[in-house]
């Protein structure tokens, strides 16, 4: 029991030691700054922004022990203390044989798929998050989606959107032949999809298929905490787990995993690759030390080591989790309450606003989510983040493609903000889409010929 059942309010299960002020700005002024940035939120700096939603990774707040960590680390080249500390604490969640530390969570990736993947290859997932797709398809293999059909409609309720489409993906085994498949993926919970999460059965389900052609499975597990208490409070049989548990009958499926230590490991920057193969383990570490560092500290310092050993054990807390996903979750009822359209249900990390039923008057080539985002700022100074058509559409033969969905992210940093930081975000909007009908479309004056919803520019269409 983690709080008596006759109260009903869930608080911050902790309190604070630390703080840093942060700016207030006038409507005026964020006019400016945002003009200034060619109304594209990520050419704002930090200091200009009052609350800042625009990512959850390596934007968590660390505890008083982490914080000791770093002064106990043990910054020693080969074999550290804090190496080992970190190696035990992964080890005891995952169960992995071999522990390989990065810098973050595409480092990971890229030492996995540069020895697994190449030209001919196929990688299926549930949803390739984009540096994971770009990782893939950086070494010359193909990255294929398989997610489930719930999950791709934002406005239906379901328990787990994130879930493979096992039909769909031994269609795409199939279809290729096992000999170009050379590992299967699944993110949890699945990022790109909503911060949906994955359920056991899917899991064990993936598992099946992957034994039946004889591929091996590996886990992008940046979020496995959150996806763990999902399970918990809505998977029969679950109920009277701890997150632990749960986290180890997860990872018992997969044959390795890449983690974002930046997402549910609590910390500013990290990551790590794990496996149960010797020999594959055996290349990793051998391009490891080329591109990342010594196998013991893998382009970390031994105190970022220590911070995510002690951050994995705080992750798993029950009373942490059930604050993280219930504060999530109060964001999101309330701005449904008020009528405004978000991707349901809530997921784990983050509310996306929905920005075709939010903004109907403007064209996915005028750029509504990015409009919103634009407002959030000059009316709150808020940042978020688009994810539409400016991250995913495209132009060809002078025709434009729109993406399936035109969201609007706004990612919950971890321990950062309070509850009433987060009603003011609620009041924010609401403002906004009560004002909706003014807001402008937009069209682009700059774009770099790739990923160019980091350094676009834009103004509002007349
Ligand atoms: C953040 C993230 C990554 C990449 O991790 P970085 O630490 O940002 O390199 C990979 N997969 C998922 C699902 C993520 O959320």
């Amino acid at each position: 029991m983690i709080r008596d059942s006759y109260i009903k309010t869930v608080i911050e299960p902790f309190k604070i030691k630390t703080v840093e002020p942060i700016k207030f700005t006038n409507a005026e002024e964020r006019k400016r700054i945002l003009h200034e940035a060619g109304y594209n939120t990520f050419l704002i700096d930090a200091e200009n922004v009052l609350i800042d939603l625009l990512t959850d990774s390596g934007t968590s707040a660390m505890s008083s022990k982490q914080w000791a960590g770093l002064l106990d680390g043990d910054e020693s080249y080969a074999g550290s203390k804090s190496y080992h500390r970190m190696h035990d604490v992964v080890s005891k969640i995952t169960g992995m044989k071999h522990i390989i530390p990065t810098h973050q969570g595409r480092a990971a990736e890229k030492i996995l798929f540069s020895i697994v993947g190449g030209e001919g290859k196929v990688v299926p997932n549930n949803t390739h998050f984009d540096t994971t797709r770009a990782n893939v398809e950086f070494s010359g293999a193909l990255a294929i989606d398989c997610l489930n059909e719930q999950g791709k409609h934002p406005e239906v309720i379901a328990d787990f959107k994130g879930n493979m489409d096992i039909a769909r993906l031994e269609e795409v085994i199939q279809q290729y032949g096992t000999d170009r498949i050379p590992l299967v993926m699944i993110t949890v919970t699945n990022n790109s999809g909503g911060g949906q999460p994955v359920s056991m059965e899917n899991i064990r389900q993936t598992r099946a298929v992957c034994d039946k052609y004889g591929l091996p499975l590996f886990m992008d597990a940046c979020r496995f905490a959150e996806n763990a208490y999902f399970i918990k409070t809505r998977e029969q049989g679950y109920a009277d787990k701890t997150p632990l548990e749960i986290a180890q009958e997860m990872f018992s499926y997969v044959d390795g995993l890449t983690m974002s230590a930046k997402k549910d490991a609590l910390v500013n920057i990290g990551g790590f690759l794990a496996m149960n193969d010797d020999d594959l383990a055996l290349q990793c570490r051998n391009l490891l030390i080329v591109t990342e560092g010594f196998p013991t500290y893998g382009g970390l310092a031994g105190r970022d080591l220590e911070a995510i050993a002690q951050g994995l054990e705080e992750i798993l807390e029950e009373d942490y989790l059930q604050y993280r996903i219930k504060s999530t979750e109060y964001l999101g009822r309330k701005l449904d309450e008020l009528g405004v359209p978000i991707l349901m249900p809530p997921g784990g990390h983050a509310i996306y606003l929905d920005a075709k039923r939010f903004l109907p008057h403007i064209p996915q080539e005028q750029f509504p989510a990015q409009s919103i985002t634009c407002a959030l700022y000059l009316d709150g100074g808020i940042r978020v983040v688009e994810i539409g058509s400016v991250m995913f559409g495209r132009t060809e033969n002078g025709k434009f493609i729109a993406p399936d969905l035109e969201l609007v992210r706004l990612a919950i940093p971890r321990r950062v903000y309070t509850q009433s930081h987060i009603d003011y975000v609620i009041e924010v909007v609401k403002h906004v889409h009560d004002r909706r009908e003014e807001l402008k479309g937009m069209r682009l004056t700059y774009e770099a010929p790739m990923l160019r919803h980091f350094t676009a520019r834009f103004a509002y269409v007349d």
